[in-house]
């Protein structure tokens, strides 16, 4: 729908950094063509790592889905919000981490090495994620960890997840509620639009960042991240974003298409024809 800027002189392997949820599949229905088109940009030697902000699942369920798809997935072509989250508080917390989420949020932080408690009292910091049991008692018990100086880390901020019944809210909802009754915003958010997210990724694809594309179906989150990383990003609109909201918000993709399959065929085509 616009023309692609990879810049002049860019040749050879490109990286893409691909979210799931409205770029992949929508709910338990795979974007039309996309497991070809993946297929080809990988047999481009062109390389992919998926990108989910959702907290409520964990690699080994989106390997077995995307197979499902016929999009074969090794663990490493997965990164997730749960992972570069716990791998920050591996760094920066000695003790105790509560977490405040459903079980893969727990999961993770257990592979990571960290010790978990119940309680906020016992806890160097606090872990949130999608929690569909959130009540008062934990918004209360999180609001008094924050004030005896207990850190809180979010795994992602979008504040819905569309789910094929429509959308609900999501772990930037609960954020929302936490930063109002504290009144300052949380120590640290770490899926998308997170710089934490992008080297995460990067680290993955293993190719320079300037043939690095990110394909994401939210402004907010998707290429917001590329835009602060410095990375090009393409909007598609098979998900939520669309273009009144291109027109509206401040993060401008390079790149908008109707979907993954178009985009990547007009990217590989672009850098195969340079080359
Ligand atoms: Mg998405």
């Amino acid at each position: 729908m616009s023309s692609p800027s990879t810049p002049p002189g860019v040749t050879g392997a490109l990286g893409f950094i691909v979210d799931l949820d409205g770029t992949v599949y929508r709910g338990a229905d795979p974007i039309d063509g996309v497991a070809e088109a993946l297929a080809t940009v990988r047999a481009g030697g062109h390389r992919v790592v998926f990108a989910t902000n959702n907290s409520a699942a964990n690699v080994d369920t989106y390997r077995h889905k995307l197979h499902r798809f016929g999009i074969p997935t090794a663990d490493r072509d997965v990164i997730t919000s749960n992972q570069v989250l716990a791998a920050r508080l591996a760094v920066d917390v000695e003790g105790f981490v509560w977490a405040v989420g459903e079980p893969p949020l727990h999961e993770q932080l257990t592979r990571a090495g960290i010790e978990l408690t119940d309680t906020w009292q016992e806890a160097a910091a606090v872990a949130l994620g999608w929690d569909r049991q959130f009540t008062y008692d934990k918004l209360e018990a999180i609001c008094r960890a924050r004030a005896a100086h207990v850190p809180v880390y979010a795994t992602n901020p979008d504040a819905t997840c569309p789910l094929p019944s429509g959308d609900v809210p999501d772990c930037g909802a609960l954020i929302a509620a936490v930063e109002r009754a504290t009144g300052r915003p949380l120590e640290m958010v770490t899926g998308k639009p997170s710089p934490a997210m992008a080297i995460a990724a990067l680290a993955r694809l293993e190719v320079p960042r300037e043939r690095c594309w990110v394909i994401g179906d939210r402004l907010e989150t998707d290429i917001q991240m590329a835009a602060d990383a410095g990375l090009r990003s393409a909007l598609v609109l098979s998900g939520v974003s669309d273009l009144d909201d291109v027109a509206r918000l401040p993060w401008q993709p390079d790149l908008v298409c109707s979907d993954l399959p178009e985009t990547v065929g007009i990217l590989v085509d672009d850098v195969t024809a340079r080359s």
